[in-house]
């Protein structure tokens, strides 16, 4: 297939593992013979550098015309003191809504290689955790109105807005759904209807739109016992369906109890247009330039970008299963490194994963 790709590198590490991400996307394309066209646009602090903006007018169109894109991370001390308007996670808060993206897709899972920087006890982990969070990104209290601060009874107030109309809930659980089809077929939807009229909303729409999909085993939960569950057992979750705001909170929990932030990817899909594929770390300024970053997360939002959205998923557990073995054969970032084991730079690391997407057998 032919495909065009823009990537937007942004700022810190996001150049570095960048660049490993597209070496991995190369080595498939080449593998599977794909061709894949790259374009390159500035966004974050590297655009407010070059134009004042951290979102220009070209950003955006040349995503608009790409079949994917491929970003790395924003941010950094430079720019911590402009004004909000050019702050550069502006950039991918504004890419984010030009896309239209509204359903997020934050995988957490436990390679068995690293389960000694799990936060759980060991017989939780053993027990493995594989779940992607589908979180639900343009509505609900962060956008809701009426919002705002006024003085009620002579005290200072603050309001925000819970709010969902069927139609987004319909379509971020269709996401839910179909994400669950190609998994292991287990949707567990996460509100709290046993107190918020917003989630009653949620929960009769989710079961409605089940009805599309009897294949799939549905489940309810409330947020506040499901963030009991992942620590308790997150081996019972497969596909977790909530809103933005408790996926907000949930996505970080399942993220940080793998305790290794630079191996996880993510990607944001909107309604037909190109997918955003990101990990889900920052620019991590304090190692930037230094090649000590570890580019997996970035790769594995790679094979994300295939699977999800360009619909290769051999392509994509070619590049997943030559991670796992670059980890099994030792080779480690110091942000993973344990004791025995290779220590190696970001772009070892990617040249390690390459050369398994060459010969690992499919
Ligand atoms: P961070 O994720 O950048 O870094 C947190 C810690 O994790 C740092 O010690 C960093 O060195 C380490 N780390 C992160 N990714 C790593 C990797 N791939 N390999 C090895 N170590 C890694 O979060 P932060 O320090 O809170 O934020 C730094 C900047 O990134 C800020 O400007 C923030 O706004 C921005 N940020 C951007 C995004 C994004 O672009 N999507 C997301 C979060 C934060």
């Amino acid at each position: 297939m032919d495909a065009r790709i823009c990537l937007l590198p942004g700022d810190g590490i996001g150049p570095e593992i960048l660049a490993q991400g597209v070496a991995a996307l190369k080595a498939a394309g080449q593998r599977f013979h794909h061709e894949f066209t790259f374009v390159e646009a500035l966004i974050g602090g590297a655009a407010v550098d070059a134009s004042g903006e951290p979102l220009p007018a070209e950003t955006v169109t040349r995503c608009l015309e790409s079949n994917a894109v491929y970003f790395g991370a924003v941010g950094g001390p430079k720019w911590d003191s402009l004004p909000r308007a050019q702050r550069p996670e502006r950039g991918i808060l504004g890419i984010r809504k030009a896309l239209g993206l509204f359903a997020n897709l934050r995988p957490a899972m436990l390679f068995p290689e690293l389960a000694g920087a799990c936060l759980l006890r060991a017989d939780i982990a053993a027990r493995g955790l594989d779940l992607i969070v589908v979180r639900e990104l343009t509505g609900d209290v962060y956008f809701g109105e009426p919002r705002g601060r006024e003085l009620r009874d002579g005290l200072r107030t603050g309001f925000d807005t819970m709010l969902y109309n069927e139609e987004e809930v319909r379509r971020i659980a269709r996401v839910a759904f179909e994400t669950a089809r190609g998994r292991r077929g287990k949707v567990c939807s996460v509100e709290k209807s046993n107190v918020l009229e917003t989630s009653r909303l949620w929960r009769e729409v989710v079961e409605e739109t089940h009805r599309e999909y009897p294949d799939i085993e549905l489940s309810h939960l409330y947020v506040d016992n499901t963030a009991m569950q992942l620590v308790r057992d997150p081996s019972q979750f497969d596909v977790i369906l909530t809103g933005n705001l408790f996926g907000d909170i949930l996505s970080d929990e399942a993220a940080v109890i793998t305790g290794s932030l630079g191996m996880l990817p993510s990607a944001s899909l909107g309604a037909g247009g190109p997918g955003l594929f990101e990990p889900i770390h920052g620019s991590a300024p304090d190692i930037a330039g230094e090649d000590k970053a570890n580019p997996l997360a970035t790769i594995l939002s790679g094979a994300m970008l295939l699977r999800l959205g360009l619909r290769l998923p051999e392509e994509a557990d070619c590049i997943e299963a030559a991670v796992r073995r670059t980890l099994a054969d030792g080779f480690r970032t110091a942000d993973i490194m344990e004791p025995g084991k290779t220590l190696v730079g970001c772009a070892a690391m990617g040249a390690a994963v390459c050369e398994r997407i060459h010969r690992i057998r499919g």
